[in-house]
C-alpha cells in the first residue's frame, strides 16, 4: 500500500469516545502530527500509544509541509490529529491533506467525534439541510455581512463560538434574524454537558456561562414567519417588488402556503 496520511478524529471531551479503529491506526503509524503535543499526550498516554509526535499547528503548518511530504516519500505512514474532534474542522489539516493528495499519496479518514454533528442531532432542529459556518469573523461589520447573507436560507445554521463571545453573538443573531429558535450545546460529552433549547429573544437576554465550549444552532428561515406577518395580498406584492410577475408571485405564495393558485388569485382580486 502507498504511504498514507490518516486523518484521525479524537474525542471532543470524553476520552471514551475514541473508536477501536482510531486506536489501532494511531498505534501502527510511524508518527503522529498533532496541534499541541502536551494535549495529545494526555489522550495517547491514556491509550498507551507511544509514537513520535510532530507538532503541526496553525502557526507552523506551512513550514512543516516539506518534512511531512519527505516522510511520506520515505514510505512512512502518518496520522493527523487535532486537540479535539475531527482535524480540518476549524482546526489545522486542510493544507497538508490537500498537499498529500496532490503529491499522490493516500489520505484515509478515520471518522469519529466532531462537535458539529454531536450538537446537531440532539438540537431538535431540522437536521438536513444544515450549513456549518464555524467561527464567525471577529469584526462586527464582517459578522453582520456574513450573517445577513444567510437570512433567507431555510437550513439550520451551525456556529462555533467561544464562551466569552456567546452573549454578544446571540445579540447579533437576534438583530439580524429576529426571533427564531436557537439551541446552545455546551460542553458536549463532558460532565457539565448542557443543551439549552430556546429562542433568540430569550437567549440573548440570558446569562451564559463564560466557561466551556459552545455550539450555537439556529433554526433556518421558515416561510411561516412571513405568513404570520403578511397578508396574502402583501406577500404577493412583496414578491412583485423583487421583479417577479404577478403570475409567478401568485404561484410562489400558493406553493409556500400550500394553497390552490386560484384561491390566492381570488383573494388578491377581491381586495
Ligand atoms: N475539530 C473540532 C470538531 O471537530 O468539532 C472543532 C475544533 S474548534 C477549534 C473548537 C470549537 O468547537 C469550540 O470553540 C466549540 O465551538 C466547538 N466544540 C468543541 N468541542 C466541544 C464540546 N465538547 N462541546 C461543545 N462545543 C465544542
Amino acid at each position: 500500500m502507498k504511504p498514507t496520511l490518516y486523518v484521525v478524529s479524537t474525542p471532543i471531551g470524553n476520552l471514551s469516545d475514541m473508536t477501536y479503529r482510531s486506536i489501532e491506526v494511531l498505534s501502527q503509524v510511524d508518527a503522529i502530527l498533532c496541534e499541541d503535543t502536551r494535549t495529545s499526550a494526555v489522550l495517547l498516554n491514556h491509550y498507551q500509544i507511544k509514537k513520535p509526535l510532530i507538532s503541526y499547528h496553525e502557526f507552523n503548518k506551512l513550514e512543516k509541509e516539506d518534512q511531512i511530504l519527505s516522510m511520506l516519500s520515505e514510505g512512512k505512514n502518518l496520522a493527523l490529529i487535532s486537540d479535539a474532534g475531527t482535524p480540518g474542522i476549524n482546526d489545522p489539516g486542510y493544507e497538508i491533506i490537500k498537499k498529500t493528495i496532490d503529491s499522490g499519496y493516500y489520505v484515509v479518514s478515520i471518522p469519529g467525534a466532531s462537535a458539529i454533528l454531536a450538537a446537531l442531532v440532539v438540537s431538535g432542529l431540522v437536521i438536513q439541510p444544515f450549513t456549518f459556518i464555524g467561527f464567525l469573523p471577529k469584526k462586527s461589520s464582517d459578522q453582520k455581512k456574513l450573517l445577513t447573507s444567510y437570512q433567507d436560507r431555510p437550513e439550520t445554521l451551525v456556529i462555533y463560538e467561544s464562551p466569552l463571545r456567546v452573549t454578544a453573538t446571540l445579540k447579533t443573531l437576534f438583530n439580524v434574524f429576529g426571533n427564531r429558535r436557537v439551541v446552545l450545546a455546551r460542553e458536549l460529552t463532558k460532565t457539565f454537558e448542557t443543551i439549552i433549547r430556546t429562542n433568540l429573544n430569550d437567549a440573548q437576554a440570558m446569562e451564559h456561562n463564560t466557561k466551556g465550549e459552545y455550539v450555537i444552532l439556529l433554526e433556518g428561515f421558515i416561510q411561516k414567519e412571513i405568513q404570520s406577518i403578511l397578508s396574502i395580498e402583501d406577500e404577493v406584492k412583496q414578491h412583485m417588488k423583487t421583479g417577479m410577475s404577478e403570475k409567478d408571485a401568485i404561484k410562489t405564495v400558493a406553493k409556500a402556503r400550500k394553497l390552490p393558485k386560484n384561491d390566492v388569485y381570488q383573494t388578491i382580486k377581491t381586495k
